[in-house]
């Protein structure tokens, strides 16, 4: 284990089982469809190339980079977009590939955004899920793992931009945020 988690939450062994599951439902609910994975950066990175690894089906695949936006003191739930998608989605069945779902908020804006650009149908697949978190009514199609109200790191998620690396989701100790 990583010197700076206090605990492994999710190992590599079950992520990599995770995504084999969720590719093959994906690839049944998609067949005969207009797919593209779209992935969030970058925190999707580590999950969407696992994912899209057992997607049986033709697809394509995207990227967008949005920032959530704080107009003041509180979040607005207003997002910013970094970078755009390089190609369209008109008429297609997309699906979203995001690393974790917490109050919702960033996902739901993505949704409208992406809806406006005339995406045929738009779901969502999730590595891990918060649902105590939730501020706003979102339920993410596909969800590898509930977990607690709690700040997880690695398989693309970070602390300061680090710990991305770590191949596996773990808790990290007290004393790193106070370093
Ligand atoms: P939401 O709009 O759902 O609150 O935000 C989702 C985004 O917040 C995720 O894509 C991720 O960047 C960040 N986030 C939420 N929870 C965690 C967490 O436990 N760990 C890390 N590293 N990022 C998180």
């Amino acid at each position: 284990m990583h010197s700076d988690l206090k605990k492994i939450l999710i190992s590599q062994k079950d992520i990599e089982e995770k995504c084999k599951e969720l590719g093959n439902i994906i690839s049944l609910d998609y067949k005969d469809k207009n797919l593209v994975v779209i992935g969030l950066l970058k925190g999707c990175v580590p999950f969407i190339s696992d994912l899209v690894k057992h997607i049986s089906i033709p697809l394509r695949m995207d990227y967008m980079s949005v920032s959530s936006y704080h107009g003041g003191t509180a979040s607005t739930g207003h997002v910013r977009v970094n970078k755009d998608l390089d190609s369209s989605v008109n008429g297609c069945d997309v699906l979203i590939a995001e690393d974790i779902v917490d109050t919702g908020k960033t996902l739901k804006k993505v949704i409208e955004m992406l809806s406006v650009k005339g995406a045929k149908s738009i779901k969502v697949v999730t590595l891990l899920d918060k649902p105590e978190g939730r501020v706003v009514e979102l339920v993410p199609d596909y969800v590898g793992f509930e977990i607690p109200k709690e700040f997880v790191v690695g398989y693309g998620l970070d602390y300061n931009e680090y710990y991305r690396n770590i191949p596996y989701i773990g808790v990290l100790k007290e004393e790193v945020y106070t370093k």
